[in-house]
């Protein structure tokens, strides 16, 4: 069965990309072949992504690969399944146990040799896995970074036949990236020491500097240099003003009835809030933040892991490490503090490639907040002796304002994202509130920008967002008569217009460069040239009504082939007593898509099973015989 995923393809504009070089090699063309047919009866994929074949040439070369692809592209694919056709062992350098534990239970449901070890793992299992290393039984081995810098162990894995090096999460060995972990700078050393072992890093941070970092640190020889798009067709992007934070985020967990969801706020104290309201609606949910017990948070970790929770309300320091591939949708409860993270973070949602929501939620209130931290964060480096805290500052600044940018501009976001990425997208995403016309454009958006625009100059260029919309409602707050301002012209223009309409305007001028905003604690409106042509009536700016969260009827998110939603449900219980009984999380078994044409195709035999997406040799008989029984014994009672 082909891969339904819109799979990420080869960036066009990545000029490091060496897709040219990779010409016709008889020998590689056969290597290749092997490695699909391994594919095939491993892991039951029809076909490698496009980007995948591309990481996986250069490894069967032999070369040496730095390869750029986002959350969910198939990095693994990419080192695991050359793995099994190399001779000798290869070791994984991974940061996070969680990360390294589900890859190896879902390689063993697949039959693959692979062991790791961590620190915190019970003596006895370690030894068996230093033993079978010996022993040269392993094709894969992962490990943290710090073991690896051990001489001692270096020498082992050397000694066990080590072959190739893979290193996950690359980005660590930066400090530009936002992980920065100094244990990977000791993987330089091995390189040095043995530099005809080939080493492939992978990382989802695209930028440039981090990505220069890696090849460097690592010392990578000549690398093929394989950069994944970062669009995520499958995620449809949604942003809106917070005006009723608890109806905007009901109306998301109501569009999506199954699958998991992820609800980020900024503080500990949000999280609690939040997550208790919710909990008095009747929705299940978990809370997730640093100020709770180590305890406490593996629990929620690990119930949304197993799938006994599917809705987590959390701090940013909830995500990383957790591979759960059904999360339906990420809400931001307020705006993060950079288009990075807010891509990594909305990245967790549908990882199985099936449709999945992203809803960012903001106010104003929300640049300022950052904006204070960034400058008192950059003050203290500044009196900690930092070289140049005037670029840290514009650098920091910098960043905030792109992602407000995202927030307030009307046009794609898929589009806008990936520029971010330093690459390209052009027409309509079919996936955005922009693209999918959710927007509803301002009949009189000429007259309105031309009210709020002289309103800002009538207030001389010297007040904040709050008092020019105070004087367009007509308000007669103290304030605004003591200085005068109900006798401006602009008074009251916008009488009985919803406050919330007048600021996203003002966010969609500032957006659009016509509007800037500057100043310290009480920030000040002023015009930019780009103005005056609407002034005039030369130009009209797009201005959209704020969107506001009502609620879409959507079909369920499950709609590959005819899948029989009563039989899906049926062995997807199957799954979750499957999974229990063997102690691993449910998608070790099988992802939802495999669950779906399952529950489409009613396969009889174990030859058929084999056709499925998803589903290997190895599964095939350990599960097999469980799902087609599940399947025989629901078809005929439900058959019309
Ligand atoms: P990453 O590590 O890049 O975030 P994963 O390696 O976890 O991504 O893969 C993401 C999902 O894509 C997994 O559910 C995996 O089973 C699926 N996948 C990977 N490669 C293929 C392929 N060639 N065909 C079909 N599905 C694939
Ligand atoms: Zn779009």
């Amino acid at each position: 069965m082909t891969d339904p995923t819109p799979s990420p393809t080869a960036s066009s504009v990545s000029l490091a990309d060496d897709a040219a070089r990779q010409g016709e090699d008889p020998a590689l063309e056969s290597k290749l072949e092997r490695l699909r047919e391994v594919v095939r009866t491993t892991w039951g994929f029809d076909e490698l992504r496009p980007m995948q074949e591309r990481a996986v040439r250069a490894t069967l070369q032999g070369r040496d690969a730095l390869v750029v692809m986002p959350t969910g592209g198939g990095k693994s694919l990419c080192y695991q399944a050359p793995a099994l056709l190399r001779e000798g062992l290869t070791v994984v350098v991974s940061p996070l146990i969680s990360l390294m534990k589900d890859q190896i239970d879902s390689l063993h449901a697949n039959g693959v040799a692979a062991g790791m070890l961590a620190s915190g793992m019970d003596p006895r299992q370690r030894r068996e896995v230093l033993a079978a290393l010996d022993r040269r039984e392993l094709r894969l081995l992962f490990v943290s970074p710090e073991r690896l810098s051990m001489p001692s162990f270096r020498a082992r894995v050397l000694e066990a036949g080590l072959s190739a090096l893979a290193v996950d999460e690359a980005h660590c060995i930066s400090h530009w990236g936002h992980d920065f972990r100094p244990e990977y700078r000791m993987l330089g050393d091995l390189r040095r020491a043995r530099p005809e072992i080939p080493i492939q890093a992978f990382t989802a941070t695209a930028t440039p500097r981090v990505r220069a970092d890696i090849a460097e640190l690592l010392g990578l020889e000549d690398p093929a240099i394989v950069v994944g798009s970062f669009d995520r067709p499958n995620l449809t992007y949604r942003v809106q003003p917070r005006s009723d934070l608890l109806a905007q985020v009901l109306a998301v967990i109501e569009r999506h009835p199954e699958g998991a969801g992820i609800i980020y706020c900024l503080r500990r104290k949000d999280v609690d809030q939040l997550s208790e309201r919710l909990t008095k609606r009747g929705v299940r949910c978990g809370a997730y933040h640093a100020g709770l017990s180590p305890g406490e948070r593996a629990k929620v970790q690990d119930a949304f892991r197993r799938e006994s929770l599917d809705i987590v309300v959390a701090t940013v320091a909830f995500g990383m490490g957790i591979d759960r591939p059904d999360v339906r949708f990420v809400v931001h409860a307020s705006l993060p503090k950079g288009l990075e993270q807010y891509s990594q973070e909305t990245g967790r949602a549908g990882r199985d490639g099936l449709p999945s929501e992203c809803l960012l939620l903001f106010g104003g209130a929300d640049y300022y907040g950052w904006k204070t931290i960034v400058e008192r964060s950059v003050a203290e480096a500044a009196e900690a002796g930092h070289r140049n805290p005037e670029g840290l500052l514009e650098g920091n600044l910098g960043r905030l304002g792109d992602m407000w940018g995202f927030a307030t501009a009307p046009m794609c976001r898929h589009a806008r994202l990936v520029a971010y990425f330093g690459q390209e997208l052009s027409g309509d995403c079919g996936a955005c509130d922009v693209c999918l016309g959710e927007l509803e454009p301002l009949d009189d958006a000429l007259v309105t920008a031309q009210k709020l625009l002289s309103c800002v100059a009538r207030c001389e260029q010297r007040y904040g967002v709050t008092h020019v919309i105070d004087v367009l409602r007509g308000s007669r707050s103290a304030r605004v008569q003591e200085k005068g301002h109900d006798q401006l012209s602009t008074f009251g223009l916008l009488k009985g217009t919803p406050v919330t309409s007048l600021r996203s305007w003002i966010e969609q001028l500032m957006a659009q460069g016509l509007l800037g905003c500057t100043g310290g604690r009480y920030p000040t409106l002023h015009l930019l040239p780009a103005a005056l042509p609407v002034l005039r009536g030369e130009e009209t700016p797009t201005l959209y009504h704020p969107p506001t969260a009502r609620k879409r009827s959507r079909k369920r998110v499950i709609e590959i082939e005819d899948a029989d939603q009563g039989l899906y449900e049926h062995l997807r219980e199957l799954r979750k007593t499957l999974a229990d009984e063997r102690d691993v999380p449910p998608y070790v078994i099988c992802g939802n898509a495999t669950l779906a044409a399952l529950a489409a195709r009613k396969p009889e035999r174990v030859e058929d099973l084999l056709e499925v997406r998803g589903i290997g040799q190895k599964k095939a008989e350990t599960y097999g015989k469980a799902f087609l029984e599940a399947i025989a014994a629901y078809a005929p009672a439900n058959m019309p």
